[in-house]
């Protein structure tokens, strides 16, 4: 399963909640160049590389699929894992940006893909420009990414709304365990 949704809905925060209740759930550990926030573990919650390991794993074909973020740092899934997990028959989810998701969508089509949208565009709009800390330019280019990114919801097979971290995530679980539980 692929979860995927705009910047600032709370995939991340959905995901730790899964990894915290649901240990049967294999989540995938995804590499990234960007460097370890407090509290974040090596191998647990991402593998922190630098940029020439990033491309040996790229050239080695030991990327699922990749992307930069936020024209920042670069993001992606090891392939052999997942492919280990999916053999063991184990729930297996990615949660990844937009990108990443259509590349999964070409590599394995037979994923189900799992938008998390906002509750309502006010709310993903006060999440992403409440802070208050960014320029007028940066809000206003962050407001069309999210707005782009929005439109991406009819590429999906299933729409959860984040209006409930638990709620949200025992919905995702269900549907890994029953892909027919949909509604
Ligand atoms: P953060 O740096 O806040 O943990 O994550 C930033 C963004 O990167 C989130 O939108 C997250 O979904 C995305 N992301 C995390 N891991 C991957 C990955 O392996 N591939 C892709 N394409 N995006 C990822």
């Amino acid at each position: 399963m692929v979860l995927a949704g705009p910047t600032a809905v709370g995939k991340g925060t959905v995901a730790s909640y899964v990894r915290e209740h649901y240990p049967d759930v294999w989540l995938s550990v995804s590499a990234t160049t960007r460097p370890p926030r407090p509290g974040e573990e090596d191998g647990r919650h991402y593998f922190f590389v630098d940029e020439p390991e990033f491309d040996r794993l790229e050239r080695t074909g030991q990327l699922l699929e990749s992307a930069t973020v936020h024209g920042r740092a670069r993001y992606g899934t090891p392939r052999g894992p997942v492919e280990q997990a999916l053999l063991q028959g184990r729930p297996t989810m990615l949660e990844i940006d937009l990108q990443g998701a259509r590349q999964v969508r070409q590599a394995m089509p037979e994923a189900l893909f799992v938008f998390l949208a906002p509750p309502s565009w006010e709310e993903l709009v006060q999440r992403l420009v409440g802070r208050g800390t960014e320029s007028e330019a940066e809000r206003a280019t962050r407001l069309e990414t999210a707005r782009t990114e929005l439109a991406a919801v009819s590429e999906f097979d299933v729409t959860i709304v984040n209006d409930d971290v638990a709620r949200a995530a025992e919905h995702l679980v269900s549907l890994m365990v029953d892909p027919r539980a949909k509604d």
